[in-house]
């Protein structure tokens, strides 16, 4: 690909410095993982949206502003650098929009789209079950018809902070006759409808991040089904790819972080202990920004996500993981205490397991990628 960045790419960078450089924050908003911190990153999505910084890549009629993959590569860059919030729609925003460009129709996209752009309606991902997980294909919690709708029954869990967030999106099982990820549909459905039980679960840290939601004949009108009924495991692909491959994880985010690293290095006395860790990180973390370079022009070229967002995944588990753990051994006893790099390796252990285990990835790139033999499944 070009690797030189047109005079509007370049102008649309500048303009998003200057804007971050006046809006984001002095001090860090709470963790979204609270009521509170919810609240405050809900603000910050709206003042996104007023000045057109929520959803770049979106057409211009929702919100966006036409941006090509590169574009909204540079602006998350900018974005990380920043050190502005994490962002609390992303579910919404890097997961469902584009299943929902790919698949919606355009009454769905006109009705969903705006008020996910604004953070007015923030989505929760409802896919893991307590026995499917990894095996996704294993859910039981099924939908059945009924006039001009459908009924959802059964439990969803490990839904990131659906406590607090407003619809969610899952798969649920509307052929029971049928096998695995067969008679599998896509639906979205109100948190708060009659019939829907949400639980937090605290973490480890005592915040509700998580949740489960229980489901009991929840209506749902068809105008919430996303793609065909028993298409759901083929539209589900859309959003698992990029939640893996593109856009939940860009590399703005790593390649900042490594850049703060390094100038914690620095700070430390340039300890030679140290150094090749410090290296490995900012290269992987660059390493990743020219993949993803390489992605944005095989999308700009009319390619689409396939296996290959497993590579993607599994690289940026790794380098966050690695990255974070360097900085901690540099802060020394001082890493014991609260603080951005504490939060950032706790978050950073969840990597390999969110979006698909790293095991699930190897599985991915051997058998569809390198072609390796299937591993025996039950
Ligand atoms: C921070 C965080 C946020 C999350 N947010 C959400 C969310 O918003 N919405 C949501 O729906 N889910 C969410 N999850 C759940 C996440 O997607 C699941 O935890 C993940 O898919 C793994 O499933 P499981 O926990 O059921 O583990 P299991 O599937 O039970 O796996 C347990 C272990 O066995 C391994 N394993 C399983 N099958 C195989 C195999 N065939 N080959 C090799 N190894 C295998 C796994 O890799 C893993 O190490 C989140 C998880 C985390 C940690």
């Amino acid at each position: 690909m070009d690797l030189d960045i047109d005079a509007g790419s370049a102008a649309l960078r500048d303009e998003a410095r200057a804007w971050l450089a006046e809006h984001v924050p002095a001090k860090p908003l709470p963790s979204m993982d609270t009521a509170e911190g919810f609240a405050r990153h809900r603000e910050w999505e709206a003042l996104l949206a007023e000045a057109r910084w929520s959803v770049v890549s979106w057409p211009e009629a929702y919100h966006g502003r036409d941006c090509s993959p590169l574009q909204w590569l540079l602006f998350e860059e900018e974005y990380y650098a920043a050190g502005a919030p994490g962002r609390v729609g992303q579910n919404g925003i890097f997961m469902l929009a584009p299943t929902l460009f790919a698949h919606g129709t355009p009454r769905q996209r006109d009705r969903i789209l705006p008020p996910m752009a604004t953070g007015e309606q923030v989505w929760a991902q409802a896919w893991s079950e307590p026995e499917a997980g990894s095996d996704i294909a294993a859910l039981r919690s099924s939908a059945v018809r009924t006039d001009g709708g459908w009924l959802l029954s059964g439990q969803k869990t490990w839904s990131s902070r659906a406590a607090f967030a407003d619809r969610a999106f899952g798969l649920f099982r509307t052929d029971p006759g049928a096998h695995r990820h067969h008679g599998l549909t896509y639906f979205m459905f109100d948190l708060r409808a009659e019939g829907v039980t949400v639980r937090p679960i605290p973490q480890l840290d005592g915040e509700p991040g998580f949740a489960e939601i229980f489901l009991d004949h929840v209506f749902v009108p068809d105008e919430d089904v996303l793609g065909e009924p028993g298409e759901g495991w083929r539209v589900a692909m859309t959003t698992a790819n990029n939640e893996r491959g593109l856009s939940l994880r860009s590399p703005g985010r790593f390649v900042a972080a490594s850049g703060r690293l390094a100038a914690l290095w620095r700070e430390h006395g340039r300890p030679a202990s140290a150094a090749d860790r410090v290296a490995d990180a900012w290269i992987g973390a660059r390493a990743y920004q020219l993949y993803t370079f390489g992605t944005a022009s095989r999308l700009a070229e009319g390619g689409s996500l396939g296996p290959e967002s497993s590579v993607n995944k599994l690289f940026w588990s790794h380098v966050d993981v690695a990255l974070h753990e360097t900085a901690l051994d540099l802060l020394g006893p001082e890493g014991e205490a609260a603080g951005s790099w504490v939060d950032g390796y706790l978050f950073s252990l969840a990597g390999p397991i969110y979006g698909g285990t790293d095991q699930i990835q190897r599985n991915t790139i051997a058998e569809r990628l390198l072609g390796l033999p299937r591993e025996a499944r039950r």
